[in-house]
């Protein structure tokens, strides 16, 4: 790994001072470390109803310190989200949207090295849940709003009414209740409500700018687009009976065979935001592993998935061959009342993963395909839940600007277009047509295993990609509004 090169003076972070910079990296981690010991836990457990809510006005007191008159909602008991606007003059058109989510995923304490809400520094991290996903980059966005009110004042203005000095569009920023569990308390409520919290020419959400280093080149996939998702309900038929006396219709072991017909692995499809990704990553790392790239590309996934996995970190792996294809997992299985009755009917929930151009009923039609007619004719199919892909263009001022603004901080990155495997508020975002892209800059260490963090044990985030990250916001912010 080459050493960190000093960004560009031209860069408008490098108006600012290593010391200030220092101190606003300092209160970065202070919040986060605030905001990881608030259990914002989704499904919120009994015991701790309102961690949004206390999380949403936690940060409105941050804001309001700043000199901004934040909002908090609460339109579901408890599901609180916040939101604050910045003023440009206006002049450089729509608003920049800082969106992230205030909510995380249940943490239970087995295994964790740390206490998941103690919010422990330790070895060079801040521990918790939320470290990743998706407390450091409210933390991030919290600081870049007030470093951008402070420049308000010191000029003299009053950053809640006046524009900010520079600044020739609105910069938003929203923190919602609800995200990991479909968002519809949260970003989705806002959509219908406060559509003015959202209303961008752009905005900056989770999944995306962190670097990821595979060979010895550090990838910086940007998200831009997301797959969508069909939650299905697949009723298997079979015929009730005595234990003592098996038949093949016992509907447990229908249920057996549609699980492994349906878990198969489906044929690639390559999207050109893949395409991209994937020719992209070839140019720059060894030749071995660009074969196996270029193979996935060209649609050969025997090939191409036999190459990375026997090159690639599996967790990589998994990552594309999720992102080539239409996915099925059959995650839910339900049969049996007493281990004597022979079960009539067993339900099973199948979570869909579709790419952008895959429809829900072609989804529908290839659970049935793979169901195969014998199958299918004992089965009830119901969708019960579904959102569809987002994709937001790579031919916009503000992608252009985040490939670019990467580079001038790491020189040797490689920003790439990418899509991500899951659903994030994206798609809720995306009913008012705002392009959304997944962009919390981080610069991780060679080694950190980024992508088991997320809903995972020991989720941490490095201090150090913390610190480099915070600036890079800033000049993404001053550069897009300026
Ligand atoms: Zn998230």
């Amino acid at each position: 790994m080459t050493a960190a090169r000093p960004p560009s003076p031209a860069l408008p972070s490098a108006a600012i001072s290593a010391a200030a910079w220092d101190r606003a990296h300092a209160e970065v981690v202070e919040t986060l470390r605030a905001l990881i010991r608030i259990r914002s836990v989704n499904p919120p457990p009994p015991g701790a109803p309102d961690g949004e809510l206390v999380a949403a006005r936690a940060i409105a007191a941050v804001l309001e310190a700043a000199g901004l008159q934040p909002e908090v909602v609460e339109p579901f008991p408890g599901r609180g989200s916040v939101a604050a606007r910045l003023r440009g003059d206006g002049s450089g058109g729509g608003a920049l949207l800082l969106l992230s989510h205030l909510d995380v995923v249940p943490a239970p304490p087995d295994g964790w090295t740390h206490d998941p809400f103690a919010a422990d520094v330790a070895d060079g991290y801040v521990w918790g849940r939320g470290a990743v996903d998706m407390k450091q980059m409210v933390a991030l966005e919290v600081a870049v709003v007030g470093i951008l009110a402070a420049e308000a004042r010191a000029a003299g203005r009053d950053p809640a009414i006046d524009p900010v000095p520079g600044l020739t569009r609105d910069v938003l920023f929203a923190s919602t209740a609800d995200e990991e569990a479909g968002g519809s308390e949260g970003a989705g409520w806002v959509v219908e409500h406060r559509p003015d919290w959202f209303r961008a020419a752009g905005a900056l959400n989770e999944c995306g700018g962190v670097a990821t280093t595979v060979a010895g080149r550090r990838l910086y996939p940007i998200g831009v687009a997301e797959k969508g998702f069909e939650v299905v309900r697949v009723r298997v038929r079979g015929t009730w009976g005595h234990g003592s006396m098996p038949r093949p219709d016992n509907a447990a072991v229908l249920a057996a065979e549609a699980i492994r017909r349906l878990a198969e692995s489906g044929g690639p499809r390559v999207t050109p935001v893949m395409s991209r990704f994937l020719e992209g990553a070839a140019t720059v790392l060894p030749s071995e592993v660009a074969r196996g790239l270029r193979a996935l590309a060209a649609g050969d996934a025997a090939a191409g998935e036999a190459a990375l996995d026997a090159l690639c970190d599996p967790m990589y792996t998994r990552a594309l061959r999720a992102l080539v294809r239409d996915t099925i997992s059959p995650d839910i299985v339900h049969a049996g009342v007493k281990y004597n009755v022979i079960p009539g009917e067993a339900d099973l929930e199948i979570d869909c993963r579709v790419l952008p151009g895959t429809t829900g009923q072609a989804m529908l039609a290839e659970i049935v395909e793979r169901l195969g007619p014998d199958l299918a004719a004992t089965c009830d199919i119901e969708p019960v839940m579904s959102a569809p892909p987002v994709e937001a263009s790579t031919d916009t001022p503000l992608y252009r600007l985040l490939e670019q603004t990467i580079l001038d901080h790491d020189p040797d990155a490689v920003p790439l277009p990418v899509m991500v495997p899951f659903a994030t508020d994206a798609k809720h975002t995306v009913k008012l047509d705002v392009p959304t892209y997944g962009f919390s800059p981080l610069r991780l260490a060679p080694d950190e295993r980024f992508l088991e963090r997320f809903h995972g044990v020991d989720e941490r985030v490095g201090l150090d990609a913390l610190r480099w990250g915070l600036p890079v916001l800033y000049d993404v912010v001053r550069r897009f509004c300026g």
